[in-house]
């Protein structure tokens, strides 16, 4: 079983030295409890964010588990030499999950992107994962919290999925669990753009080169700036590799 106590270090944000069937199992564990903790998937700009934003960071803090996507935060635990056991993208951590689920009939609810894409992801995820069931969308462009949450507690489903990209989803998690009546939440960013087929991910090959972002700045170039990040992050992991 996971150790939940201990975290790893990376620049401020705590990880869990978890491998992927380890986490599900943890996760699987949680959601009758029907507690709605969360589960969030930090990569190297989020960590960026929350060296300065401490309300980011105090709400990955208080998540029930923080797990690495992205090569990069790899990259960061070795150069650091910390031990994290692999690399968790939160998509795949979700399909893995829905994949359990689908077995024991459980519920989702999918909430966040623009408007239609839930829908679109919804059924595709249906016919991925037959016994799966799905018991509500919502988009995740809105102004009050109270229909959603009213939408969602209705539903009762055993994950939410909340993808509203960082550090909203974060942000929302938090401030929202006391008054959800779910499994467990996951903060899984653009999921559901790739799961509707809107966004297209990295094939297989590019993935497990750890050139993901290659690819997606390839096909966004627009996110050029945002990545920028990424080598901004590995200097910061030298320079804190070499303060010891
Ligand atoms: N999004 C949202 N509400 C907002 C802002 C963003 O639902 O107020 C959605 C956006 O449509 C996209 C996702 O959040 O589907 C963020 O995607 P991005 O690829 O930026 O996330 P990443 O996986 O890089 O964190």
């Amino acid at each position: 079983m996971i150790e939940m106590n201990s975290r790893v270090d990376i620049l401020g944000v705590g990880f869990n030295n978890t491998s992927m069937d380890e986490a599900l199992e943890y996760i699987l564990s949680l959601m009758p409890e029907h507690k709605a903790k969360y589960i969030v998937t930090p990569n190297p700009e989020i960590v960026m964010r929350a060296r300065s934003d401490h309300s980011l960071a105090s709400a990955i803090e208080n998540s029930s588990l923080v797990l690495p996507d992205g090569v990069g935060i790899m990259y960061g635990a070795k150069i650091l030499s910390r031990s994290l056991k692999e690399r968790i993208p939160g998509i795949d951590f979700t399909s893995l999950l829905f994949e359990h689920m689908a077995r024991n009939g459980k519920s989702v609810f999918l909430f966040g992107a623009k408007p239609g894409i839930a829908e679109k992801a919804a059924d595709n995820i249906s016919s991925q994962f037959p016994g799966l069931i799905i018991v509500g969308t919502n988009d995740g462009y809105f102004s009050d919290d109270k229909p959603i949450i009213d939408k969602i507690n209705e539903a009762k489903p055993d994950l939410l999925l909340v993808c509203l990209g960082f550090p909203k989803q974060e942000l929302w998690m938090q401030s929202n669990a006391d008054k959800l009546d779910v499994g467990i939440m996951i903060g899984a960013g653009g999921s559901l753009d790739v799961f509707s087929g809107t966004v297209e991910r990295a094939p297989l090959g590019w993935r497990k080169l750890g050139l993901e972002w290659l690819h997606r700045l390839i096909k966004e170039p627009r996110r050029f700036k945002r990545m920028l990040v990424l080598p901004k992050f590995l200097v910061a992991v030298i320079i804190s590799r070499i303060r010891g």
